[in-house]
Formats: C-alpha cells, sequence, structure tokens
C-alpha cells in the first residue's frame, strides 16, 4: 500500500515540472517576401504558343520567402509564376505572411493547414496553393537545416543522385539543324537524357525532328517528347502510335491537362509510358490523376503549394507504383526526387542558375545531392538586383 501510495505523488511531481514541445518551442519572428524577375535570354516558345493560346516566355517571376526565428534558424522558399500571375501570387502572399509570425515553425503541416484556411474563400489550388508554397519550402529547408541535413537526407533519401533530363535545345522555335547542334552539346556537358517539344499542327514535322534526333542519339539514349497539351484525344491518339518505334522514355502532356481519363486510357493503349501532372495545383487534382492512371507523375513543389502536398502525391504515387518526373525547380525536386521509392527522372533547367550563388552538380548523366543542409542554395547579389519590389513582417531578429 505504500509502494502505490509512492507512485502516485512522483507522478503527480513530475506532471507539474514538464514542459512540453509546444511550451519550448522556437517561434517565427520575421519574414521577407520578394517579387523577383529572371529574365530569359531567349523568348522561347511551345505548342501553346504555336496554337496562338500563349505569348512566347520572356521572363519568369519569382516569389521568395524568407523566414527568420527567435532562435536564429533561417529558411528560404520559393514559388514562381510564368506569363500572368506573379503579382497576383505576391499580392496573395503578402496577406498570409503575418498569420506566420509568432508561430512555431516546426508545425509545418499545421501551418500549411493554417494558411489553406486564411485564403479558403479563393478555393483549394491555383493561386492559393501557388502562395503558399514560398512558406512552406522555406519551413522545410530551415527544418532540414536545423538537423543540418540536406533536405533529401531528412526526409530519408533512396539515393544520393537523380537521373536528369533537359529540354534546352529542344524547343518548336528551334530549327532542327539547330536542335540538333544543342543536343550534341547537351549530351557533352553529361545530361542523362533529352526532351524534344512536339506538337506542330503538321504531325509529320515532329515525326521528322524526333527522327532526326533519336538518330543522332542512337538506340537506347533516354529521349522524350512533350505536347504540351496541345492534341484532342483522336490526334494524341495517332500521335502515340506513330511515336511507339522511337522508343521514348515518356510522352509528356498529350492531352489536355486535366483531362485525367484520358492520359490514363492512352497509358494503357500504348506501351511508350505517358507523363502528365505539372500544371496541376493541388494535392486533390494529383490525386485524381494518380487514380485515374499514367504511368509518370510530373508534380511541381511550388505550384502544388510546396513540400507538404508534394509529399502526400509522392505517397499516393509509389503506392499506385506512378514513376516520378517532377517539373521544373530542380534546386527543390532532387531533394524530393531523392527520398522517392521509383527510379525518378529530374528535369534539368540552367534558367534558375543566376538566382543563386551555388552550383548543382551534374556527372555522368545524374545530379548530385550537395553536402550543404537544407536546400542548399542562397539568393545570389544578382537576384537581389532583378528585385522590384520587397515587404518585411515581424520584427528583424
Ligand atoms: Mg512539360
Amino acid at each position: 500500500m505504500q509502494a502505490v501510495e509512492s507512485n502516485i505523488v512522483s507522478y503527480a511531481k513530475v506532471g507539474a515540472d514538464a514542459r512540453t514541445a509546444a511550451d519550448t518551442g522556437d517561434r517565427i519572428e520575421w519574414i521577407k517576401l520578394s517579387l523577383t524577375y529572371l529574365p530569359l535570354a531567349t523568348p522561347v516558345s511551345d505548342a501553346k504558343v504555336l496554337t496562338g493560346r500563349q505569348k512566347p516566355l520572356t521572363e519568369i517571376a519569382f516569389i521568395f520567402a524568407e523566414i527568420r526565428t527567435r532562435d536564429g534558424h533561417e529558411g528560404i522558399g520559393f514559388g514562381y509564376s510564368k506569363r500572368a500571375g506573379g503579382p497576383g501570387m505576391y499580392a496573395h502572399a503578402k496577406e498570409l505572411a503575418p498569420n506566420l509570425i509568432g508561430e512555431d515553425p516546426n508545425d509545418i503541416s499545421r501551418l500549411f493547414t493554417k494558411l489553406l484556411w486564411a485564403g479558403a474563400s479563393m478555393g483549394r489550388s491555383g493561386l492559393t496553393t501557388q502562395a503558399i508554397a514560398p512558406f512552406d519550402i522555406a519551413l522545410w529547408d530551415m527544418k532540414a537545416k536545423r538537423a543540418g541535413l540536406p533536405l533529401a537526407k531528412l526526409l530519408g533519401a533512396q539515393r544520393d543522385s537523380v537521373q536528369c533530363y533537359n529540354t534546352s535545345g529542344g524547343y518548336l522555335h528551334t530549327p532542327l539543324d539547330q536542335v540538333l547542334k544543342n543536343v550534341a552539346i547537351s549530351r557533352e556537358s553529361g545530361i542523362g537524357g533529352i526532351k524534344l517539344k512536339v506538337g506542330q499542327p503538321d504531325l509529320s514535322i515532329d515525326i521528322e525532328r524526333v527522327r532526326a534526333v533519336r538518330k543522332l542519339l542512337g538506340d537506347g539514349f533516354p529521349l522524350m517528347v512533350d505536347a504540351n497539351q496541345q492534341w484532342d484525344r483522336q490526334k494524341a491518339t495517332r500521335a502515340c502510335r506513330a511515336f511507339e518505334e522511337f522508343d521514348l522514355t515518356w510522352i509528356e502532356e498529350p492531352l489536355d491537362a486535366h483531362d485525367f481519363e484520358g492520359h490514363g486510357q492512352l497509358a494503357e493503349r500504348f506501351d511508350t509510358a505517358i507523363a502528365t501532372g505539372e500544371m496541376l495545383t493541388s494535392f486533390d487534382e494529383h490525386a485524381q490523376l494518380i487514380l485515374a492512371g499514367t504511368d509518370f507523375i510530373q508534380p511541381d513543389a511550388p505550384r502544388v503549394g510546396g513540400i507538404t502536398p508534394f509529399l502526400k502525391i509522392m505517397a499516393l504515387g509509389e503506392f499506385k507504383q506512378r514513376k516520378l518526373a517532377p517539373h521544373f525547380a530542380m534546386e527543390i525536386h532532387l531533394h524530393l526526387a531523392a527520398a522517392y521509392g521509383i527510379e525518378p527522372w529530374l528535369e534539368h533547367f540552367e534558367w534558375l542558375g543566376p538566382l543563386f550563388n551555388e552550383q548543382m552538380h551534374l556527372k555522368d548523366g545524374r545530379m548530385y545531392v550537395s553536402d550543404r543542409p537544407g536546400l542548399g542554395f542562397t539568393l545570389s547579389e544578382q537576384a537581389r538586383r532583378w528585385t522590384p519590389d520587397t515587404e518585411e513582417f515581424g520584427k528583424r531578429p
């Protein structure tokens, strides 16, 4: 009887003294948002330009979020928009930022939900999620830095490098002889795969260009094509059939980005893999695509709202045995692809290089995760010069 009583006394004593993680947790004290315009050396065109739906791309708008905490931890993340939308995302991000001041930076899922509710009347995809992404990505960067680990390692890496392809040489505005020169240069530089834009009004021109590039590369070298959503189901079927002989790694966006059923049917029907998903802006949309069936999913962390929803897409994608080839922003996606359970592909774009002080490490067709903690990049002076507007929240530590 005596022993039981003493146990009760000591338990009560510990309870009175105990401090919880919420009591001792760090707090977000300062956020800086920047609107940055990255100019492109040459305006680029894909099939959306040829069909008159969009103008050539001349610059990309970036929204950077830099976050600091009471205990001195820092994180950086970004979202982006091609053509319209950058100033709108920036305006919404400025409305969201005060919701994070005073919050525990480690409660990333809760903060993602909080920001989603803050903009709930705008919906749960599109600009709403894309304006959340810079914050969410900055908080994951901070968490990995706090652990002293590259983000890939924090997430539980499956590999230290990811096979890597580019599209640099193969836009629709580029004449075929120049495409062949660009492809040769890319291969020399150590790229692991080449993607060509297709979707010309005349399919025979696409076939001629793909045939010439396949001949240059030889059998077996990974080659993909991207139609940027410009075919209907009939034309896509015809194109997929014509492309079967080229042993392509995938055919990207043969259909409208939201025709999940159509992409699933093409994936069923042809041996060549079908890839899509870059235009989707939430976990929910990706879940519909994954369940409808495609071979490769191509989520984009800045577009879906950050790393928090991206991790859910990865979990569902693995469960349904989808392959992964994230869209754009390799600086972020290298870490995520490195943690995927099925061998992924990484999309290489040199465009973002001038924004950061650090270089990415490409060797023998693969991009390597660096030993720098977090995402492993810092903003360059050049990026600051391309920034016409910034706004700060909270008090600078
Ligand atoms: Mg694409």
